[in-house]
C-alpha cells in the first residue's frame, strides 16, 4: 500500500524555536553588505529568508535591480554566519512540546511521507534542526531557496515528491502543518489540508482561526489528536 499523506512541516514557531543567534547573523549580514544603513523594521513570521531579505531592501530605498543582485549574497552569508554559531550555540535551540513525538511517529508511520515547508534556506533549515536532532527525519524539504515566495512552495513540494518517489498526492492529501497565517494559507491555491499550531510568537489566535485552517492546536503535545487530524478521511 503507497502512503496516504504528504505532511510538510514548518520549522520556526512550529517545530522549534532557534533563539537569537538566528536573526542575530542574518542582521549581521546585512550590516556586512550595507554598514551605514540603519534596517527597517520587517516581520519575519513565514516569511522566506530570501523574501525578508527582499523586503529589508526595498524598504531601504534600493530598487529591483539592486534588490536581485543582493538577496541572495546576504542570505548566503547569514547562513555561512549562523552554521558557525551553530556548533557552538545550539543549546539555545528549543523544541517545542510535542513536536518531537509526533515527528518521530510521522517518520516511521507506513501512510505518511514527511517533509519540510519551510522559509528557511536548506543549510539554515538543516542547521537548525541538527541543533534540536531532528534533522534526519526530514529526506525531502521544499525551501526558501528554492522560490522567495512561499505560495509557491506547496505545488513545489507536490511535484518534488512525484519526481522523487513517483508518488502524486493531491488535495487534502497533503498537510501543511505551521504557526503563521501563511502556512494556513499558502497552500489553499491546491486545496491542501492545513494544521494550524498556536506555538508562534505574535500570532494572535483570532487572526489564525479566521484563516479557516481545517485543524487548530494550542501546541502539538497531543500526539493521537493530531495523528488523527493527519490522517481522517475530508
Ligand atoms: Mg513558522
Amino acid at each position: 500500500m503507497s502512503p496516504k499523506r504528504l505532511v510538510l512541516f514548518d520549522i520556526d514557531g512550529t517545530i522549534l524555536w532557534g533563539g537569537p543567534l538566528w536573526k542575530e547573523c542574518f542582521l549581521g549580514a546585512m550590516a556586512h553588505f550595507f554598514p551605514d544603513l540603519e534596517f527597517p523594521k520587517v516581520s519575519f513570521g513565514g516569511k522566506t529568508d530570501i523574501q525578508i531579505a527582499r523586503e529589508m531592501m526595498a524598504a531601504m530605498g534600493f530598487n529591483e535591480a539592486q534588490v536581485e543582485d543582493h538577496m541572495h549574497r546576504v542570505v548566503d552569508l547569514y547562513v555561512e554566519r549562523a552554521c558557525v554559531a551553530a556548533s557552538t550555540r545550539s543549546h539555545e535551540v528549543s523544541v517545542l512540546p510535542g513536536a518531537k513525538e509526533i515527528i518521530e511517529q510521522l517518520a516511521v508511520h507506513p501512510d505518511v511521507v514527511l517533509g519540510l515547508l519551510t522559509g528557511n534556506v536548506r543549510k539554515g533549515a538543516h542547521a537548525k534542526l541538527s541543533c534540536a536532532k531532528l534533522a534526519h527525519h526530514f529526506k525531502l524539504g521544499v525551501y526558501g531557496d528554492d522560490h522567495w515566495d512561499r505560495y509557491r512552495l506547496p505545488q513545489l513540494a507536490v511535484d518534488l515528491v512525484q519526481s522523487e518517489l513517483g508518488l502524486r498526492f493531491t488535495g487534502k492529501q497533503v498537510v501543511i502543518i505551521g504557526d503563521t497565517i501563511h502556512d494556513v494559507n499558502c497552500g489553499k491555491a491546491i486545496g491542501v489540508r492545513s494544521i494550524a499550531v498556536g506555538t508562534g510568537r505574535n500570532v494572535p489566535t483570532e487572526e489564525l482561526l479566521k484563516q479557516n485552517p481545517d485543524f487548530y492546536f494550542r501546541d502539538l503535545s497531543n500526539t493521537f489528536e493530531v495523528l488523527q487530524a493527519i490522517l481522517e478521511e475530508l
